[in-house]
């Protein structure tokens, strides 16, 4: 398959991220084979996209995601909470009890059309369903080879179910990596996931430690999300949940500490030596009340923050903008943080995503993964390498994706979806999987 995408103005990102007019992109064998005049690029082509009037990005990585929680959107049960722990107990840790295997690829089956039609080809998922571990990460992955997308998936180990429920997840995670790892499908990677410090023993902690660094894989892990984390680890193990994560080798490179927002001066330089990313969920944050990561403290010690949505949203670019305005209010400081944040969705997360992914992903260049995305805008001032991360803050991130391009395989056009996937049949299913959970929720 050769397909050649003409006329649109590329935003390349990495860094630097670059405005490139005149250029075709030309995708081969599920890679970016050539960036060129299309006058340059001989035929045939199988397909030509005409791309005048419209952006061509990267597609978008999302670094940290939970396809589970789809279900709940207007759930009214869960009982108010004061802070974050009552918002686990009221809510989530109710709801993952209770979720099937049905619910669990249902679930992802919803968000990763959402992903498609917003333009997000990449999903790094945490994901936990304690009444059905076992083969729930094989329902998520079905999931994700129908979407024509990508995603790295993990079972988030807990001690908070019991002991049997802990050797499931560990068991999970570890026969999912070793599947990943022999069939090396372009579209699936392995994290080793893990709940949060706060919920886990020395014990499980050292199980995990090893059974990860056997498979090769980092781990995925809530890390000082709240405050209640910090003060539980400290008064329970004598140590913040940085530190119990560091000691245990958990954190360390190819590793993701989601959150990260209540970290002290040693912490944040334990989490810049041992290597780990730290990705930052501002419009979760801001949701559960639980205060807003010192993104811009954590890069300036060399720590490379990437972004995510802690399933607020699939939308990258709504999670930038909101990120953006949080760190102004974080740092009380208007003009502080542009550079971490847009940093963190244009140079951090493709660096996830192609570590994770063992080749380029999330960049338009040649020798990348054919992930490309169209998008209706048509620039009011001058759009180039000087502007364009203005550019996306301030107005691409409110305009229309037109096509999602995956592994060089076309999921919407004309923001249609070609994916062979029945949207309104799907929802209906969904609407009755949901209704059903309700009931034992
Ligand atoms: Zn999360």
């Amino acid at each position: 398959m050769r397909l050649l995408i003409q006329g649109g103005t590329i935003i390349t990102f990495g860094s630097p991220c670059r405005v490139l007019e005149g250029q075709a992109v030309l995708l081969e064998g599920g890679r970016i084979a050539r960036i060129a005049p299309a006058a340059e690029i001989p035929g045939p082509f199988d397909r030509v996209l005409d791309a005048r009037g419209k952006l061509v990005l990267p597609g978008l990585v999302n670094a940290h995601m939970h396809f589970y929680s789809t279900l709940v959107r207007g759930l009214g049960k869960a009982a108010p909470s004061a802070d974050f722990q009552e918002v686990l107990e009221n809510l989530w840790w109710r709801l993952d009890r209770k979720l099937s295997l049905d619910d669990v690829e249902m679930s992802a089956r919803i968000i990763l059309i959402d992903a498609i039609r917003k333009g997000t080809t990449t999903l790094v998922d945490h994901h936990a369903s304690p009444g059905a571990v076992r083969g729930s990460l094989d329902r998520i992955a079905r999931a994700v080879k129908d979407s024509g997308l990508r995603s790295c998936l993990c079972y988030e180990v807990s001690d908070r179910d019991g002991a049997a429920v802990i050797d499931d997840g560990l068991e999970e995670n570890a026969s999912f990596a070793r599947r990943c790892a022999s069939s090396n499908d372009p579209q699936l990677r392995a994290l080793f996931g893990l709940h949060a410090a706060f919920t886990l023993s020395d014990e499980t902690l050292e199980r995990a430690s090893l059974m990860g660094r056997d498979l090769g894989i980092g781990f995925h892990v809530h890390v000082a999300e709240a405050a209640s984390d910090v003060a539980s680890n400290r008064s329970r193990f004598g140590r913040s949940p940085v530190e119990r994560l560091v000691a245990h080798g958990i954190l360390r490179e190819g590793s993701i500490a989601a959150h990260a927002v209540h970290c002290d001066e040693a912490d944040k330089d334990a989490l810049a030596a041992s290597g780990a990313w730290v990705v930052h969920n501002p419009q979760s944050n801001l949701n559960n009340a639980v205060g807003i990561a010192d993104v811009v403290g954590l890069v300036r010690r060399g720590v490379p923050v990437g972004l995510g949505t802690d399933a607020m949203t699939v939308a990258m670019l709504e999670e930038l903008r909101v990120g953006l305005w949080a760190q102004h209010l974080r740092q009380e400081n208007p003009s502080c943080g542009f550079m971490e944040l847009t940093g963190a969705l244009v140079v951090r997360n493709p660096e996830i995503a192609s570590r994770l992914w063992g080749f380029p992903v999330g960049t338009l260049a040649e020798g990348s993964a054919a992930d490309v995305i169209l998008v209706d805008y048509h620039a009011p001032t001058p759009l180039d390498d000087s502007t364009v991360l203005g550019h996306l803050v301030f107005g691409i991130s409110q305009a229309v994706v037109d096509t999602t391009i995956c592994g060089g395989r076309v999921l919407m056009h004309g923001r249609r979806l070609e994916v062979d996937l029945d949207e309104p049949a799907l929802a209906a299913e969904s609407r009755r999987l949901a209704a059903a959970l309700w009931e034992r929720f």
